[in-house]
């Protein structure tokens, strides 16, 4: 486990200034779409064997929404890349000013395992698109797929440009221990920490992506039937395991028991049962006994099956939920769902802060009042209106946490500036200098000056 050689590589590799060139990265990106579309099938089968994700679920949620980011960074990358220019001021008079970005250098990526091909691999496209090598670090937990995304980049791609690193904390904490140009990590708030001490260290630039509980309020001016049908597929997609799926529900006293029938019909409708080849299995018994016992038996209404062997838990509604329970002092990531009623929209937006800023936030209303004073007042990620987890399929919105649910944002353009630094310029021919900034600074010179720029 000496990363010292590869490290040199990528180094002297990216020294050869191959990467800047607008043709080698479009190329990249084609090979790297290539590649990927070549091996689906790979994929699917990694990815069941890791959690029995579905080959639909795994197209969704992971192929199709990184096959836009190449399609899209492949159409936009010649925008991206140019000189960005503004108006120099009267002082510089006459000259040019811009911005050009260019490749911050060596990447780490470092990758969470719940959709383990979009937050390894979906990372990368930047990365390319910036003209940055890359070493990609994807989790340890979904094996299966680790195992296959190294396979495929190590057939596509030459070491000294790309290469996949199979390992969990000790190999983390050994590429961590050197010198990167920026790191990208996708996590918990808790190893996004330890990434930030170590990045601090050679003082290089972090993303951070990470996590939080990401509310959805419901209010009584909603289409309270579509509000359901939306909140149980995005909470139950890949069976909760998703950073953006609603946490818990904020929910209007008067629309409660409406609103639980309305994610009954509809949990029930989608047929979560364990015959259901579509829905996602826990990804390990850890983090099923964690669910487990995070769960109050007093308050389920809905479900509740913990099948062992399986590794399922059927989609569970809680009632009569208090921000003091225990299920809401941390992040869920499973298919437990929790209620918790409001009386008064204050004091709920008053509570929701409380807790650290989230990922995501979900407000389902008709009242435009309202939603302008909840995006004014709550802070957050990112989110949706009446609708939950789709915002992250607009693959030209940035899409990052605030606080401790993250730093930076990735996507489209975003995606491309993570892995940038806009290098600015200003420029200047030979033919004009006033000779007002230099000395002997006298009075006229100074009147003049305060005219000119004030
Ligand atoms: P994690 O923080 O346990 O692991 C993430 C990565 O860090 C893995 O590659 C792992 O090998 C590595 N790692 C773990 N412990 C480490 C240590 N001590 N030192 C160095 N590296 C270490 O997170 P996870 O369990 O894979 O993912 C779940 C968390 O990620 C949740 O909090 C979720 O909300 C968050 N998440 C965020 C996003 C996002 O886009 N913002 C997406 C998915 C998941």
């Amino acid at each position: 486990m000496n990363y010292t050689n590869l490290l040199e590589k990528q180094r002297s590799f990216f020294a050869t200034q191959a990467t800047k060139d607008i043709s080698f990265r479009i190329q990249q990106l084609k090979r790297f779409k290539n590649s990927i579309q070549k091996n689906e099938k790979l994929l699917f089968e990694a990815i069941y064997k890791d959690f029995k994700k579905s080959d639909y679920e795994t197209h969704i949620t992971e192929l199709s929404l990184i096959y836009h980011e190449i399609d899209l960074a492949i159409v936009k990358i010649k925008k991206w890349t140019k000189k960005k220019s503004i108006t120099p001021s009267l002082a510089n008079f006459p000259s040019r000013a811009y911005s050009i970005p260019e490749p911050l250098g060596n990447a780490l990526i470092i990758g969470a395992w719940n959709y383990p091909y979009q937050l390894s691999l979906g990372p990368v496209v930047g990365a390319i698109a910036a003209g940055c090598t890359i070493i990609l670090k994807p989790s340890e937990i979904a094996h299966h797929s680790a195992i296959a995304m190294e396979k495929i980049i190590k057939e596509n791609f030459n070491d000294n440009y790309f290469k996949v690193i199979l390992g969990a904390v000790p190999e983390t904490t050994e590429l961590l221990a050197h010198k990167f140009d920026t790191i990208f990590f996708t996590g918990s708030t808790t190893v996004g920490k330890i990434v930030y001490q170590a990045a601090a260290k050679h003082l290089t630039p972090v993303t951070l992506e990470l996590g939080g509980k990401s509310p959805a309020i419901i209010t009584e001016h909603c289409n309270i039937d579509m509000a359901a049908k939306r909140l149980v597929w995005s909470k139950f997609l890949n069976a909760g395991q998703t950073c953006i799926a609603p946490d818990y529900i904020m929910v209007a006293e008067s629309i409660q028991s409406t609103l639980i029938e309305a994610l009954i019909k509809y949990i029930k409708k989608f047929d979560y049962s364990i015959d259901n080849k579509n829905y996602t299995q826990i990804i390990n018994q850890k983090n099923f006994d964690r669910l487990k016992q995070l769960m109050p038996q007093k308050k389920v209404i809905y479900g509740g099956d913990c099948i062992q062997n399986e590794r399922i838990i059927t989609p569970t509604l809680l009632d009569n939920i208090t921000f003091d329970d225990s299920i809401m002092q941390e992040e869920i990531f499973g298919p437990l769902l929790p209620i918790i009623t409001y009386k008064n929209i204050d004091s709920a937006i008053e509570d929701i802060k409380k807790i650290p800023q989230p990922l995501s936030c979900y407000l389902f209303t008709k009242n435009k009042k309202l939603r302008h004073k909840i995006l004014r007042e709550l802070s957050f990620g990112g989110g949706a209106i009446n609708d939950a987890v789709m915002h992250i399929t607009e693959i030209d919105l940035p899409f990052g946490g605030v606080g401790a649910s993250g730093m930076g944002s990735y996507h489209g353009e975003a995606g491309f500036k993570a892995f940038s630094h806009y290098k600015s310029i200003l420029q200047k021919p030979f033919w004009f200098e006033p000779n007002l900034k230099y000395a002997p600074y006298t009075k006229t010179k100074l009147s003049i000056i305060k005219k000119l720029l004030g």
